[in-house]
């Protein structure tokens, strides 16, 4: 079923090829012409028919092929897939030189209804009419309506009986220098621009390819670039269906359909890095290597504003991971302003230099330290309010051209979106932060808490059994008498007391030290590593501080405070509760012998 192409490597031009069993490739190589119109012949007697037959420039070259094959006149049926005059210029021509009353013009009907303009004498045969198909002598053609891929009445022709389909504009490509065979997979980058350009969109394609597949497809006879082996076939369809479509709508001043489909797969991955990095460094990276193969692009920096007002610049040398800018630029100051604020500056200060606002989208300015540069605010998708600023410099100067617009209209979105993100998940791990912080430090005396107490102490609990010069000693306090504190001078007062044992506990405690609230007027000090001197001579200091200590309570004596003491060393393997249990008992022991003075655990 598949016809083998290998004879066809490297075959003469010059001459009609046989593509397949009776199929013939008559068409005519023009110098420097990218598209390069294939005409094909199905070999059936005198009722032969002819594929696309060309244009006033090809068809003496294909005429001279049709006849190294058969005389003209033995061709009933000429089918046009659409009237473009690169396939059908040639009509008139044929049309005086053909000797057959019984030849037609084979089409749709919306073909016709431009092909009529030639005014013709070969009638037509309109495939819509006629059931889409073409009884032969010892076949039957179908036609494929492949709607608006890409003329409203396009269609392909599938001959059953060799398993090629003729399929116009579908399948086209474009290579380098002709070549009739596709060689393998990677001929799908010479269909991709060809596609992208004249396809208007993936669900026309999508739609066309879905018809073409229904068919035993053994061989492809694209009307431009090469021809498509059965081995390539499934491949190319299922890559086509994928394929961005009508992209020439956005290349006004560009006609060259490679660079176009360069520009579309930036486009395509500009969006694609917004799906595929969250880390706003990754995106900030990645759309600097895209924006990079359209522009001479140095680095991009951005610009935005923290909840606080503080302007966080993200640029490339600390690696976008952000710093508070002390100087902004001047710009900066529209951040959090309306996007309309910002044209209107640029359209009256029309003295601050070499710029150009391009579609009220972004704005080039020439500056003479550092060139080039492309500034454009970010703005949200269903606000004027302006977010903040990228910066593009370029390392040299470039044309602004609508592709470049293009692709600048297309960064503004995704780049609105990743900075947003960044400044949201910075102000959660600030809150995060301040929770942390707020759960681990009490606030009546700024001491930690016994939530932080159990993770830390554990901790060092851990490393001390690993190792014995790691210890931990519990010093814990209780205010003597406090009651009487509150119950003479009232609540307030009391907090101030605890505030100014704590107090004294922090700057009487090495930095080593973990001084907790562990209850209302307890506290307990853990001493971590090494002890110069025993943990009672340390209780002992702290004790004698508090003692000398003036508390203020806001009347203008000071009031005399005291505590008392339970001081236990970790024994290897114990645990935090019994360290504390140990310690306690202590501590009660030092207030039945009459407080403010210091007992060691047992
Ligand atoms: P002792 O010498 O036996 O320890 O006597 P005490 O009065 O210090 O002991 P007691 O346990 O009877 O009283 C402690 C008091 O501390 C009771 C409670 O109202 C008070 N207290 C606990 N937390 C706070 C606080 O945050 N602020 C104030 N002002 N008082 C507190
Ligand atoms: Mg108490
Ligand atoms: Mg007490």
């Amino acid at each position: 079923m598949s016809p083998n192409l290998d004879h066809l490597q490297g075959a003469d031009s010059g001459q009609a090829l046989e593509i397949a069993h009776r199929v013939w490739w008559v068409g005519h190589v023009l110098p420097d012409d990218p598209f390069q119109c294939h005409v094909y012949l199905l070999e059936q007697g005198d009722q032969s028919v002819l594929f696309d037959p060309g244009s006033l420039l090809t068809f003496p070259g294909t005429l001279r092929k049709i006849e190294q094959v058969l005389p003209l006149n033995q061709i009933r049926y000429f089918v046009c897939h659409h009237q473009d005059p690169d396939i059908t210029a040639a009509l008139p021509l044929i049309d005086a030189i053909l000797d057959r009353p019984d030849a037609v013009i084979v089409t749709h009907w919306r073909a016709k209804a431009l092909l009529r303009h030639y005014d013709l004498s070969i009638p037509f045969w309109l495939i819509d009419e006629n059931e889409w198909r073409l009884p032969l002598a010892d076949r039957t053609l179908k036609f494929i309506f492949t709607p608006y891929a890409h003329f409203p009445g396009a269609f392909c022709s599938f001959d059953p009986s060799t398993g090629v389909l003729f399929s116009s504009d579908l399948f086209g490509g474009f290579t380098r220098q002709p070549t009739l065979v596709a060689q393998d997979e990677s001929h799908l980058e010479a269909l991709r621009p060809f596609h992208e350009h004249y396809m208007p969109s993936n669900d026309i394609l999508g739609y066309a390819l879905a018809q073409i597949e229904r068919h035993p497809i053994a061989m492809i006879a694209p009307q431009h670039g090469s021809l498509i082996p059965h081995h390539l076939v499934d491949f190319l369809i299922e890559k086509l269906k994928q394929l961005d479509c009508g992209i020439y709508l956005l290349g006004q001043d560009d006609t060259d359909i490679r660079h176009l489909s360069r520009l579309n797969a930036t486009l395509r991955e500009i969006a694609q890095t917004m799906l595929l990095y969250r880390d706003f460094r990754d995106i900030a990276t990645r759309l600097l290597e895209l924006v990079q193969r359209s522009l001479p692009a140095a680095q991009i920096d951005y610009f935005v504003a923290l909840p606080d007002g503080a302007i966080l610049a993200l640029k490339r040398e600390t690696r976008f991971s952000g710093a508070i800018a002390l100087d902004p630029p001047e710009f900066c100051h529209f951040i959090g302003g309306a996007r309309e604020d910002w044209i209107a500056m640029h359209r009256e200060r029309r003295y601050i230099g070499h710029h150009h606002l391009h579609n009220n989208i972004f704005c080039e300015e020439h500056c003479i330290e550092r060139g080039q540069q492309l500034t454009i605010p970010l703005v949200g998708r269903d606000c004027d309010q302006i977010d903040g600023f990228a910066v593009i410099r370029l390392h040299q100067p470039i044309e602004i051209t609508h592709a470049v617009e293009q692709i600048i209209c297309r960064l503004v979105e995704p780049l609105q979106v990743a900075l947003e993100r960044e400044v949201i998940h910075r102000s959660i791990d600030q809150e995060r932060e301040k929770a942390y912080q707020r759960s681990i430090r009490d606030p009546l005396t700024g001491l930690f808490t016994r939530f932080y107490m159990q993770d830390v102490i554990n901790r060092h609990c851990a490393q001390h059994d690993r190792d014995q010069d790691a210890e931990v000693a519990a010093i814990i306090l209780d205010v003597d008498f406090f009651k009487r504190v509150n119950d003479t001078y009232g609540h307030a007062a009391g907090d101030r007391v605890l505030q100014q044992v704590a107090a004294v506990i922090s700057t009487s405690s090495r930095g080593t030290d973990i001084a907790v609230r562990y209850g209302g007027e307890e506290f307990i000090i853990f001493l971590i590593g090494k002890l110069p001197v025993p943990p009672e001579q340390i209780a002992e200091r702290l004790r004698q501080n508090i003692e000398k200590h003036c508390f203020e309570i806001g009347n203008d004596t000071p009031l005399p405070v005291t505590a008392s003491f339970g001081v236990a060393r970790r024994i290897p393997q114990e645990s935090l509760d019994n360290l504390i249990r140990r310690a306690d008992e202590a501590l009660y022991r030092a207030k039945e012998q009459g407080r403010n003075r210091v007992e060691s655990a047992c």
